[in-house]
């Protein structure tokens, strides 16, 4: 039910040049802006007579503006991930604060940060920009381990692909040799990428989690159960570190 119209004085939450924003109709003369503590939430208040195209054409000249004073909060860790500034994004291990552009989709990474580009200020663009990075890396970093993996193991598939993957960090279809590796996997230290590379490799000569496959695990990577417990610990974790404000150290 999109702008329905309110006769309260609560306000309505709309999305206005890609901000959620709380949009309240007074008897005021011009349109104010304010961005709130503590997680930056961002309040309009207009004039009920002023159309709604309008306001969202003030709220759109005003997005530098925006940017910058939302990245003075922290981000708020019950709303919605946006990919925008102030949030944070993981890289192999490591937590990078996020800053947003408009322009050729890509990621570029500073000194302090990464730098997230998508053709308009929309955060599902902005995931997808993230994502199509986050595959380049796994793939890249996996084509580099698996010559040693293979020559370790004697194992080689016949294809290895990188893919989003909603429950599995890999997985090994051992009749085609083929492999499958999520792309959020270059969230994870790069032990992590190791780890599950060398777990799906080892599926082309063991099907299953048997004593067999476990023996070999050991063998090729005698601390793998510390790795997978780390990957399953930061997974947790992961869910929410795009929006915790980093501890002090
Ligand atoms: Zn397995």
């Amino acid at each position: 039910m999109p702008n329905e119209p309110t006769a309260n004085n609560a306000g309505e939450r709309v999305t206005l040049a890609g901000f959620p924003v709380l949009l309240l109709r007074r008897r005021v003369r011009r349109v104010t802006i304010a961005v709130l503590p503590p997680f930056g939430a961002v309040r309009v208040t207009a004039p009920t007579s002023t159309p709604t195209g309008e306001i969202e054409r003030i709220v759109a000249g005003k997005r530098a503006w925006l940017d910058a004073k939302i990245a003075t909060f922290p981000a708020d860790p019950g709303r919605e991930r946006r990919y925008g500034e102030g949030e944070y994004a993981l890289l192999w291990g490591r937590r990078l604060r996020l800053h947003s552009r408009v322009g050729a989709p890509g990621v570029s990474l500073t000194q302090e940060g990464m730098i997230l580009s998508a053709r308009s200020d929309d955060p599902a663009r902005r995931a997808a920009a993230l994502e199509s990075f986050y595959r380049k890396e796994v793939q890249n970093e996996a084509e580099k381990l698996l010559p040693v993996l293979s020559r370790m193991t004697g194992l080689s598939p016949a294809s290895l692909t990188v893919r989003k993957m909603a429950r599995r960090w890999g997985t090994c279809y051992h009749r085609k040799g083929a492999i499958h590796l999520s792309l959020s996997l270059a969230e994870y230290p790069p032990a992590c990428l190791s780890y599950v590379l060398l777990h799906e490799l080892l599926h082309l000569r063991y099907p299953d989690h048997g004593r067999d496959f476990h023996a070999a695990l050991d063998r090729y990577m005698p601390d793998n159960r510390e790795v997978s417990a780390t990957l399953n610990r930061l997974q947790r974790l992961s869910a929410s570190a795009w929006a915790e404000t980093p501890d002090p150290e």
